[in-house]
Parts: C-alpha cells; sequence; structure tokens
C-alpha cells in the first residue's frame, strides 16, 4: 500500500524521493471488510476510509518520506490523503458520469487522473498567481469539485464501497484548463478568510537527556540561570530534538502537549513548525551534513553548545 502511495507522490513531484524529501501525506481511516470504519474510531459513513487519523490542524505538517514510513508501521492498513497546497495542485473531483461529461464538454488535457467506480479525479499543477482554495458543487451538473487546499484520497486506498483509487493516466500533472482557473479564482474573491484550527496530535515521548526533559515539561522554571527567557528554553528543546533524530511532527506533537508552550504565543500550531524547521537548519549547519541522522550521541553534542 505504502510503496504505491508514495510511487504515486513521486509521479507528482516528478522525481524519484529520498527519505528526508517532503511528500505531504497523511494517513486516512481504512473500511473494514464490510465497508465499515476499520480504524477503530467508530467514523460514520461519509468519513469511512477519508477521516484524518492526525486530528485537526493536520493540513499544517509537510510531512517527509521518513515520516509517512512511520506512520505506516503505526497504521499499516490506512487510507492515503495527499496535501494539496504544498503541492501545488489543483484536483478536478468529477462525482459520477454527468460530471465527466460536463468537465470533458468544457475541455480536459490530459493529464494525471485517477478513477474510483465511475469518479474521477484529474490533477493539475497550480499556476503561481492561482488561490489554493476550494469550491465544491459547481458546473450545470453541480458534481464538480475543484480543490486546491485540503487533501485528496491518493492510490491505492479503498473507498467502503470495495472500489480501489487507481491511478489511471501516470503522467505528470499538466497545466490547468482556462474555466478551472477562472473557477478558483471566482473562489478566491468570494470565499471566507482561512480560519486557524488548533492542531492536535497523539503525544510522543522524545529522547533527551533528563536535564532537557525537565525542560520541556516545566519550561525555563526547569533551569533558569541558563535560559533568560522561555523562548530560549524551547530552542534548546527543540535543537536537541531534532538532533536527537525526531521528525517534525513528533517535536509538534511533543510540545503541543505541553501547556507553559501552549501559553507562549496564540495559534502554537502555526507558530511552532517555523520554529522547528530553524532549528532544522542550525543543527544541519553545526554538524556541517545535511542528511545524516543525528542518532548517536548527539543530543550530548548539541547540548555543549547550548
Ligand atoms: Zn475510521
Amino acid at each position: 500500500m505504502i510503496k504505491d502511495a508514495l510511487r504515486f507522490a513521486e509521479l507528482v513531484a516528478r522525481r524519484a524521493l529520498g527519505p528526508h524529501d517532503p511528500v505531504h501525506l497523511v494517513p486516512l481511516c481504512w473500511p473494514a471488510l464490510d465497508g465499515s470504519c476499520g480504524c477503530g474510531r467508530g467514523h460514520g459513513e461519509r468519513d469511512v476510509g477519508k477521516a484524518p487519523l492526525l486530528g485537526a490542524g493536520y493540513q499544517r505538517l509537510r510531512p517527509t518520506v521518513a515520516e509517512v514510513l512511520e506512520w505506516w508501521r503505526r497504521w499499516p492498513n490506512a487510507n492515503w490523503g495527499m496535501l494539496l497546497e504544498p503541492w501545488e495542485l489543483v484536483v478536478l473531483d468529477l462525482d459520477g458520469p454527468e460530471a465527466v461529461d460536463e468537465a470533458e464538454s468544457l475541455g480536459l488535457p490530459p493529464t494525471l487522473a485517477v478513477v474510483r467506480g465511475g469518479r474521477q479525479h484529474r490533477y493539475f499543477r497550480r499556476p503561481p498567481d492561482v488561490p489554493a482554495h476550494r469550491c465544491t458543487k459547481q458546473g450545470r451538473s453541480r458534481a464538480i469539485d475543484v480543490l486546491a487546499k485540503g487533501y485528496t484520497v491518493i492510490p491505492p486506498s479503498r473507498h467502503r464501497s470495495g472500489d480501489v483509487y487507481t491511478a489511471v493516466d501516470p503522467r505528470p500533472p499538466s497545466e490547468p484548463p482556462d474555466w478551472v482557473i477562472k473557477w478558483l479564482l471566482e473562489a478566491g474573491r468570494s470565499g471566507p478568510p482561512e480560519e486557524a484550527c488548533p492542531v492536535r496530535l497523539p503525544p510522543v515521548r522524545l529522547r533527551l537527556s533528563p536535564r532537557l526533559q525537565a525542560v520541556l515539561t516545566r519550561g525555563r522554571d526547569a533551569d533558569p540561570s541558563r535560559y533568560p527567557s522561555r523562548s530560549e528554553a524551547l530552542y534548546a528543546v527543540i535543537t536537541a530534538a531534532v538532533a536527537a533524530g525526531h521528525t517534525d511532527a513528533e517535536i509538534l506533537a511533543a510540545l503541543l502537549a505541553q501547556p507553559w508552550v501552549r501559553e507562549m504565543r496564540r495559534d502554537p500550531g502555526r507558530w511552532l513548525p517555523p520554529q522547528i524547521a530553524k532549528a532544522r537548519r542550525d543543527v544541519r549547519v553545526r554538524f556541517r551534513d545535511p542528511r545524516a541522522p543525528y542518532l548517536n550521541g548527539s543530543t550530548l553534542r548539541v547540548e555543549v553548545g547550548l
């Protein structure tokens, strides 16, 4: 399952992806054999096989191949969704034969396509000046969705009906036709402003020294002589967690579980990922090797510098 999902992402990326490359896939609920929720969270009919497993705020994650493989080990049967915004994709979701006919009459250039029963997803590249919006139930058929943010279910996920999402025209996405761009621009003018939503991820335990574990749970109070401010205490924890080989999602989950971190700023789910990205750049500079896994004894080495 995961190999095919990653191969599909490589088609979109137009290149092979290594473990540290961003891949922007998120794990989803999967259907049991009888079509009911297989993930154990009791999803209703509409959500079976589609609901994200990571909780609110998953859209802001920018997962790498390594993170996706970890999620896959945790949920080996999961369906997979592709985040559209970071991939700069527009997906035309044609919800049945009438929508397919209408889109074809409006004009559909050859491009990457996925079929599931009588429905189709056509993948296009989003031009840089076109906003990442969604407009749904469009056209005369009221069955055409134009999606440039959120996620779409990708092959080889299974629908609750038993149908498998299947790529039928395996080529990289092409430029969208003019009518699709027009619809997106119109949605951009009338659409509501983006709402902030809190990130909820399952908390994880970070591999940190006992001293930094204390800083993680208690903040600057754990070691006030060393850290002039909460921000510096936070950054020390993030840097050590990066150096210990944790993924962005793990670090974010561990930080969001701490009340002192959540109180630092409004909307920590939006504010923290750039801090983690900065720490990742700093750690790479310090170790002078952009790809090394920093697992062996690296916590100690980082602490020396802080
Ligand atoms: Zn479920």
